[in-house]
């Protein structure tokens, strides 16, 4: 196929589509001009053809979509798309870039969950800079297991006999389960075949970890007779499933993990529990419901127990299992832990997180996620009055900007059902749709939540209103 070149006449005179596409120049053209750019100079040409591409496909779109505007001379079309490529250029930032998470969703997992605590921040910063002691034990000056980095503080506060870590939640319970279960029955409840955001599926993962979901009850209700009748030769595991981010109500039943447990132990089978958010505290002393502790179902006779590291525990992504020495001696012998393993920033912060429960009697106030969840609406009135100032002084007139009453989620999958009150700082204008309000914040690197064509920034994991002191006029 041959494309025909525009002539200059051609494009200026024709505004159909074809040929507004047909007006922005050739890539190469464009990176000639671009090389010759002061802000090209030491840039691999492999990145600057990629950075050219993406200028020329945005122009394109931008055209396309009547965003831009097609400037007749070949000239200045290659003038706007180097212009495009210099300014991708010159954002000399990182590529994860620091928001302002006022989404009101304290855990919020695109927006990266857990926020560390400083002495987890610090540890970071320590082992990326130097070697670490992360498979050397410094006794013997033999090689060393990296779980140790954290065994010790698991099982202290998990009152466990062993622990091991992998990647995340997710890759723990497909460990536990390839483990412990593979070719195998695992008998799970109809009530816990849950399905956790970002396809985490319990009978997907069951059926990738080789073992074989046996469902029992139904979706309301099962009883202990349910989990009996199902245990055969072929059972390897009982199984139970924190909902974690939904909730069944009315016309329900579910076997207590203590009482799955005793029946378990009349047939020899172990009992592992998935607990997604794992507190490790009980979180009641900060004015929320219980949520199941990691210790509780330890003590409650559960063999395993796997959790997440960055939801409540306000840790670095994680997954921990802890649970009885031979099982997790066996999690830790599979070739599978190799490949879900974490690396020394990983373990850096999770040993430095779990010593501030171990030592510290101020958690509440050290670790930033239970600091934020404790927060009351008197504290974060005040910080919405400043806020809301500071945002009025920084937006042109016309806008309404107010102090409301809102209410924040834990998020990720940690209590569903409840919402913490909080306060927030509500923005409007007669002429300007919400969504449009919430994209310029968003250049701002300020995300908020749009809701009854309002756009709202919640104030509860705002702690320093400083970050609104930016421009907000573009
Ligand atoms: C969140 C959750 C998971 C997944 O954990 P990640 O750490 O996000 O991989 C699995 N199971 C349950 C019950 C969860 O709540």
């Amino acid at each position: 196929m041959t494309r025909q070149r525009p002539s200059s006449t051609e494009t200026a005179a024709q505004g159909s589509r074809a040929s507004l596409l047909r007006a922005v120049p050739p890539v190469d053209e464009c990176l000639r001009a671009l090389a010759d750019s002061p802000r090209a100079r030491g840039v691999s040409r492999a990145y600057l053809k990629k950075v050219v591409q993406q200028a020329a496909d945005d122009l394109r779109a931008a055209l396309e979509a009547g965003r831009a505007r097609s400037q007749g001379d070949r000239h200045a079309m290659l003038a706007q798309v180097v212009h495009r490529a210099e300014s991708a250029l010159i954002a000399d930032e990182p590529a994860l870039k620091p928001l302002v998470n006022a989404t009101g969703v304290l855990l919020h997992t695109n927006l990266g969950r857990a926020i560390l605590a400083e002495p987890a921040i610090e540890a970071v910063e320590q082992a990326a800079r130097a070697a670490v002691n992360l498979e050397f034990n410094l006794q013997t000056g033999e090689r060393g297991d990296r779980d140790a980095i954290v065994e010790t503080e698991l099982c202290a506060l998990s009152g466990a006999e062993a622990a091991t870590v992998v990647n995340n939640n997710a890759a723990a319970v497909l460990l536990v389960l390839n483990t412990l279960a593979l070719g195998r029955e695992v008998v799970v409840s109809r009530g816990e075949l849950i399905e956790i955001g970002g396809s985490f599926r319990i009978p997907d993962v069951m059926l990738r970890s080789g073992a074989r979901l046996h469902e029992v009850g139904t979706t309301n209700r099962t009883h202990r007779a349910d989990y009996r009748n199902a245990i055969g030769p072929d059972t390897a595991l009982l199984m139970k499933v924190h909902p974690s981010n939904y909730q069944i109500v009315g016309f329900t039943s579910e076997v207590a993990l203590q009482d799955l447990a005793a029946l378990g132990r009349e047939y020899g089978v172990d009992v592992v529990e998935d607990l997604g958010a794992g507190a490790l505290i009980d979180l009641t002393q900060f004015g929320l419901p219980h949520e199941p502790v990691v210790a509780e179902r330890i003590a409650a006779g559960a063999a395993i127990v796997t959790f997440s590291g960055d939801k409540l525990l306000g840790g670095p992504q994680a997954g921990l299992i802890v649970g009885r020495r031979e099982l997790v001696a066996k999690l830790k012998a599979n070739p599978l832990k190799r490949a879900l393993r974490c690396d020394k920033l990983t373990l850096a912060a999770l040993a430095a997180t779990l010593r501030i429960y171990l030592r510290s009697d101020e958690i509440g106030d050290t670790v930033p996620t239970l600091r934020l969840m404790g927060r009351k609406p008197a504290e974060l009135r005040t910080v919405a009055a400043q806020a809301a100032q500071i945002i009025a002084e920084r937006l042109e007139a016309g806008f309404k900007v107010e102090v409301t009453e809102a209410t924040s989620q834990v998020g990720s999958g940690s209590l569903p059902a409840e919402s913490l009150p909080s306060v927030a700082v509500t923005i409007t204008h007669p002429d300007m749709s919400a969504n449009a309000i919430a994209a310029r914040f968003r250049r701002a690197r300020i995300i908020g939540r749009v809701s009854a064509d309002a756009f709202h920034l919640d104030m509860r994991t705002i702690e320093d209103t400083a970050v609104f002191a930016v421009d907000l006029k573009s």
